[in-house]
């Protein structure tokens, strides 16, 4: 096995005032987890190179990047939710980080405080801030929570007893009286940012933010589209790795890395190169997001020789298949502009969502899949139960399908590994 090392900042870390102990421990098997599942694969693009870098710097380089820009006096905004408008915190020169929640490590921290039964995402992030073992979480000035899911919003209280903790309402229908609500807190998100910041937000510097964000976004969407070929010129866990780095990293250079990416992807599809022989099952994933280090599904089903063509969800298309329409400089029709791009987020909170089962079935379609994955996380019962309806879209459709629910711990590996396969058998005829 390749070696990979995560760098070690102690001196950093210190002045974070992180639990450094536990957190060197944290860091060394995240190097090893991450050399036997990523380096270990056959065939990678080289541009991936870029993407192992910034995990061997994640713990580091990017976080160093963050402090200077709090030298510079701009915020730096913590968010957990693809419904935080990260263009108005780059428009006031500031910085947004999605934070993690996809880590059994520090699911314990948050389990001497919160409920067990709760959703891991929530007590991964909560227990990340609980034990000091995340120096982003220490980095940041205030985080910005929102009003999606019962276990979220009720944590965002707790959560403001360690960190300023700042709450979104977001709507859980879409009817006019919504998105007029929505875009009153899109206002109010930004009056927020301008406060902290100390400067007004102008119509100029929302219009480039918009177009820095959407440059993430269409790079994303190429990369999909990129999927689709037979074979697949990238794995499916390279794909996710990249989908999960898009919240963390510097938004120009990531799309710049992104775009050097497909370049190559276009040569190898070009010249009939895969990650994966083309004969490989494709399976496409749908359901609750997948957070940094949550590589669980993906490796589960790679591991069994299929490939994963596509991720409908948060960490995957629902975070960039919609753009912010540009052209205006008029900040009245850019903050409208940006509530209807939002307001297109088909989130599960959301009441009702028949949107989405439409999205998955295009997706499905679009990514020359040839069965779907749904995953929902354990407890959380908005995609558990809009599973149904996804279910029942697939049965009409005969598209074939498998539903798993899981948390974040390694003890329910050996029964997914055998239902994963029966599925893959399934699909193969
Ligand atoms: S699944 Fe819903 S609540 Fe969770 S990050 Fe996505 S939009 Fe936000
Ligand atoms: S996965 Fe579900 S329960 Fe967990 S944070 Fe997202 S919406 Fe809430």
């Amino acid at each position: 096995m390749q070696d990979f090392e995560i760098q070690a900042y102690p001196e950093l870390w210190r002045e974070l005032d992180m639990d450094l102990e536990r957190f060197d421990k944290a860091r060394q098997m995240l190097g090893t987890a991450y050399a036997k599942t990523f380096l270990s694969q056959a065939n990678r693009p080289q541009k991936m190179a870029y993407f192992d870098k910034m995990i061997s710097e994640i713990f580091g380089g990017r976080v160093e990047e963050l402090m200077q820009a709090k030298k510079e006096g701009r915020p730096v905004v913590g968010t957990f939710c693809v419904y935080i408008p990260e263009e108005i915190v780059v428009a006031a020169d500031g910085v947004c980080v999605g934070l993690c929640g996809g880590s059994q490590g520090s699911v314990p921290d948050a389990e001497k405080i919160l409920p067990r039964n709760i959703c891991p995402m929530v007590k991964s992030a909560f227990g990340f801030k609980a034990g000091r073992i995340c120096p982003y979480f220490q980095a940041v000035d205030f985080v910005y929570g929102e009003t999606t899911c019962d276990a979220k919003k009720k944590t965002w209280e707790i959560l403001d007893r360690l960190v300023p903790t700042y709450v979104m309402e977001i709507p859980q229908m879409k009817k006019e009286r919504d998105r007029v609500l929505w875009l009153e807190e899109v206002k109010d998100f930004k009056a927020k940012i301008e406060e902290v910041s100390g400067k007004t937000i102008s119509s100029g510097q929302l219009a480039e933010a918009i177009k820095i964000i959407n440059g993430k976004r269409l790079a994303l969407q190429r990369l999909t589209r990129l999927r689709a070929a037979s074979p697949a010129p990238i794995s499916g866990k390279d794909a996710l790795l990249i989908e999960q780095i898009a919240f963390y990293d510097e938004p120009v250079r990531f799309a710049a890395k992104v775009n050097e990416l497909c370049d190559e992807l276009d040569d190898r599809i070009a010249n009939g190169e895969g990650a994966f022989p083309p004969e490989a099952l494709r399976v496409m994933v749908s359901g609750t997001p997948m957070a940094l280090p949550n590589w669980k599904i993906h490796n589960l089903v790679e591991s069994a020789g299929a490939v994963i063509v596509g991720e409908e969800s948060c960490i995957g298309t629902r975070y960039f298949k919609d753009c912010i329409t540009e052209g205006s400089q008029e900040m009245d029709e850019q903050l409208a502009a940006l509530t209807d791009r939002y307001m297109r987020i088909d989130c599960s909170c959301f009441t009702p969502n028949d949107e989405r089962v439409t999205q998955v079935l295009q997706e499905y379609k679009d990514s020359a899949a040839q069965g779907i994955l749904h995953y929902s996380l354990q407890f959380c019962h908005t995609y558990n139960i809009e599973e149904i309806k996804i279910r029942e879209a697939c049965q009409r459709e005969g598209i074939p399908y498998l539903s798993i629910e899981s948390d974040y711990s390694p003890e329910d590996i050996g029964q997914l590994q055998t239902r994963i396969e029966a599925f893959l058998e399934q699909i193969g005829g």
